[in-house]
């Protein structure tokens, strides 16, 4: 059995002409980074909880990816976050949902797991749990970024029917002037989902032609153990309130020793309603799939029956390893101790 980490910033429609060979080249660094920050805990005999949680707190700290810092816009201009973590030898589990001063929603997820009898804090009971319990807060405007800003302003455009910002007024009431000021330059990929193949949704909630990627982090570690940690800031322009499957333990996040650790990433609804995470370990459980085999059938079955797009990453207790997407892309990759980082974007 090899140690092994497994990490996501998300899926979508991922045009190559959109992302420059920098912009890519960038991506690519980040993702090694932090490979080799959560491997090296694998590596000196640490636990798979301690190697997605420092794997997630790396992409929740990089401004390219949709969760802490470059979170997405909610349609009034705020940041909504949400996030959560398993440990896949006891089942003991933690999760935040719309937070937005909590800088790394994983660690007040982890906080929730360790030192809460209860599994799901959410809003401002998620954020005076975390306050108490020493988890560092920031001011909304932490989060923003000028690209992700710019999505909201051309997604808002473009979806008509959706209440849009008017001249930066009610974001104003968010953002500092010096935040303001910051927010100009234009957003270097459009990141889509794609929409061949899978049915429409008939009365789906989201624009999931404009969304980027939550991330995620699955973990084998060296005394057989697994778990998976999720973070996300949702989908641009959602709804206030709106919460997805990030948060969602069975949905966007999934991990027991008996099966499997899965971290998804996509559209949410539809991963809330497949419960895709828990769908897979469940394969494995009580069908005798593979993990291969359980990650597949979901992605490429389940999930484009009802118009669900998106990717997942899993692990298994033999340190197989199932990266599956139904978009053009995923921003993905994986590091077995002793071995080099793997990364990949596309197909
Ligand atoms: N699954 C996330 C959500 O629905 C979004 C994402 O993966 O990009 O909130």
């Amino acid at each position: 059995m090899k140690p092994v980490l497994v990490i996501h910033g998300g899926a979508g429609a991922m045009s190559r002409a959109a992302l420059s060979p920098e912009k890519e080249r960038e991506f690519h660094e980040a993702l090694q980074r932090i490979l080799r920050t959560g491997q090296a805990i694998l590596a000196s005999g640490g636990s798979a909880l301690d190697a997605v949680t420092a794997a997630v707190v790396g992409l929740e700290d990089c401004p390219l990816f949709n969760a802490g810092r470059g979170a997405v816009f909610t349609s009034a201009g705020t940041h909504e976050l949400d996030a959560s973590i398993m440990d896949g030898s006891n089942l003991r589990t933690g999760a935040i949902a719309n937070v937005h001063h909590v800088r790394n929603p994983v660690l007040a997820a982890r906080k929730v797991m360790e030192n809460s009898r209860h599994v799901f804090f959410v809003g401002e009971g998620a954020e005076a749990f975390a306050r108490e319990h020493g988890i560092e807060m920031v001011e909304r405007t932490y989060f923003s970024t000028p690209e992700r800003y710019d999505q909201l302003l051309r997604v808002q455009k473009e979806t008509p029917g959706v209440a849009s910002l008017d001249d930066g007024q009610r974001l104003a009431s968010t953002l500092t002037a010096q935040a303001m000021g910051a927010l100009t330059n234009s957003s270097d990929i459009d990141k889509k989902f794609g929409t061949t193949g899978a049915p429409e949704q008939p009365n789906d909630p989201l624009d999931v032609d404009k969304k980027f990627g939550t991330v995620g982090a699955v973990a084998l570690d060296s005394h057989g153990n697994l778990a998976a940690a999720t973070s996300t800031g949702g989908i641009t322009n959602k709804q206030v309130g709106r919460i997805g499957d990030a948060p969602i333990i069975g949905a966007g996040c999934y991990a027991s020793n008996q099966t499997c650790a899965v971290s998804s990433t996509g559209t949410g609804e539809m991963y809330i309603r497949l419960v895709a995470a828990y769908d897979i370990a469940a394969r494995m459980r009580y069908a005798g799939a593979s993990l291969k085999e359980a990650a597949e059938v979901v992605m490429y079955q389940e999930l484009p029956s009802i118009g669900g797009k998106g990717g997942l990453i899993a692990v298994d207790a033999q340190g197989n390893i199932a990266l599956p997407f139904n978009t053009e892309g995923m921003y993905r990759g994986y590091m077995r101790v002793g071995q080099e980082p793997v990364t990949d974007i596309y197909r």
